[in-house]
């Protein structure tokens, strides 16, 4: 099936009049074409999205709601069916394909609640005779540019706020994902949002999103993707004047003292490691046991990860599928030879070989032991089923080693001792910071974000969320 573009509320070809295949990693067959749209349909969709602005926001946020609650209900009614087409199209399993489609369901929910809460303060003045307040204030179109691996949550998590404050947008999904976001623009069509309040453009990001982040008429970039392109998206959107929220890499550690609940905290590494195949900003990356429980722990990870089932993610029983395409296979499998050569391999280390799976980019479940934390797969995000195992004499050396990164996304720490959690919240930087439980997860009405080179620009979701997509006026009123 050939899908089309979606601007100011209609579906439009691209004007090359080209597409490209959209192929499923598990096992190569074809879902659909796609547009391969050029800087003319993405201006298109951006002068709708600003005809629309100034319209959508005179609307009251309790009718803006209504539209969210809208989409919610359509999205929560065909779950099954986007869940399952996730899957296809990314390589989660099925559970988390539906799962985050829920999500995205609770995600739009949120938002529209959250036109039921005030979004101002009142000032007391020196003055008896003043009134002083303030108000949010939309910024215009925004431009929303999002990655593959959580393709239905992450483009609503944008999306939810930036309309219920009152501003336009043009989405640029992933190239690797587009069917997902097909599916959102469905609902909000289905919803009947009135024409050009939100639109979509496939293609390239060196064409689409950077027509984005030069385009005048755009107010502000809100970036999810890897930290080189997110950079440079900043450099260039901060020039242009906008503003900028970036969501970008992570390397989290999960950090296991000697008195924490073994067995526990090796089932929720694995979990954090594995699950979307090691493809979560949030994955666990690096393991960091005190060196008493060292042996014990290694054999609980061990036995855990060859037990796991990885496979075709339709299946009911499979717990991890593949790698979302060829080129992020690849690039684990040589990050993975750069383990070999600098790590003890404990599990793993290769491809999947059955053959049922062999058009699939299958990945085992790889783990390897380190006694350099320098090493490359100990420093970069590797956004695959891998992950580092390494040891440290006491919790101060552990806690050293977990900020040892360039990245500030999530950590956990493992412990039944009340104070060192509390040190450990203190100490690591980390934006999002666990105790006793993995390294991943988001909840909608939960502010999400990370420190130094994870994240740049206020949070997303949330009651934080408003810190972007608006902007604030100061009203002093005399009597
Ligand atoms: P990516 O390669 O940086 O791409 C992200 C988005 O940017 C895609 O839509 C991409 O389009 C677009 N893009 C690429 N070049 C561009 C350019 N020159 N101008 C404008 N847009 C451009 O990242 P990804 O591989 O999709 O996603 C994986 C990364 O996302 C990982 O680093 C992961 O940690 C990060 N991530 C972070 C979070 C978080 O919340 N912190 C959440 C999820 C993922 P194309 O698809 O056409 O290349």
């Amino acid at each position: 099936m050939r899908y089309s573009n979606y601007i100011n509320g209609e579906w439009l070809e691209p004007v090359s009049g080209e597409y490209k295949n959209n192929t499923s990693p598990h096992d190569n067959q074809v879902i659909g074409e796609f547009p391969a749209s050029t800087e003319a349909d993405t201006k298109e969709a951006i002068d709708a999205a600003n005809r629309a602005f100034p319209g959508w926001k005179k609307l009251s946020y309790q009718q803006r709601g209504a539209y969210l609650l809208k989409a919610a209900e359509i999205l929560d009614k065909n779950a099954e069916e986007i869940g399952r087409d996730l899957t296809i199209e990314e390589g989660k399993t099925l559970k988390e394909g539906i799962g985050e489609t829920r999500r995205a369901v609770s995600i739009l929910k949120y938002f529209a609640g959250e036109a039921m809460q005030p979004t101002g303060n009142v000032i007391p003045s020196s003055n008896p005779e003043t009134m002083i307040y303030t108000k949010r204030v939309p910024l215009g179109p925004i431009g929303l540019i999002t990655p593959w691996n959580f393709p239905i949550a992450i483009p609503v998590w944008k999306m939810a706020p930036a309309l219920i404050y009152g501003n336009t947008v043009v989405i640029k999904p992933a190239d690797l994902t587009p069917k997902c976001v097909y599916h959102i623009m469905s609902a909000f069509h289905e919803a009947g949002l009135p024409k050009g309040v939100v639109n979509c453009v496939f293609g390239r990001g060196s064409i689409v999103g950077n027509e984005l982040v030069e385009n005048p008429d755009i107010k502000g970039i809100s970036f999810t993707g890897s930290n080189p392109v997110g950079r440079a998206i900043q450099e260039k959107a901060i020039a242009k004047g906008k503003k900028v929220q970036l969501e970008m890499g992570g390397k989290n550690p999960l950090v296991v003292l000697a008195d924490a609940d073994i067995d526990k905290a090796v089932d929720l590494a694995i979990k954090g490691a594995y699950q979307s195949t090691g493809q979560k900003c949030t994955a666990t990356s690096r393991v960091i046991v005190e060196n008493g429980i060292y042996e014990n722990f290694r054999d609980g990870l061990i036995e855990r990860t060859q037990a796991l089932k990885v496979g075709d993610p339709l299946s009911n029983d499979t717990f991890m599928g593949p790698s979302v395409s060829k080129n992020q296979y690849d690039s684990v499998l040589s990050m993975i030879e750069q383990g070999k050569k600098v790590g003890e391999l404990l599990c793993g280390g290769g491809v999947v070989e059955e053959s049922s799976l062999d058009k699939g980019y299958y990945i085992q479940p790889t783990i390897f032991a380190l006694s350099d934390q320098n090493a490359r797969i100990a420093k970069e995000e590797i956004f695959g089923p891998v992950f580092s195992l390494l040891t440290a004499a006491d919790y101060r050396e552990a806690v050293l080693m977990a900020n040892d990164t360039e990245f500030g996304l999530s950590a956990s720490i493992w412990t039944n001792n009340l104070n060192r959690a509390q040190q450990f919240i203190d100490q690591i930087d980390a934006g999002m910071v666990h105790v006793n439980s993995e390294t991943a997860g988001a909840e909608p009405q939960v502010p999400f974000g990370g420190m130094k080179n994870s994240s740049a620009g206020p949070r997303e979701q949330g009651k934080t969320a408003i810190e972007f997509y608006t902007q604030v006026k100061t009203v002093y009123y005399d009597q």
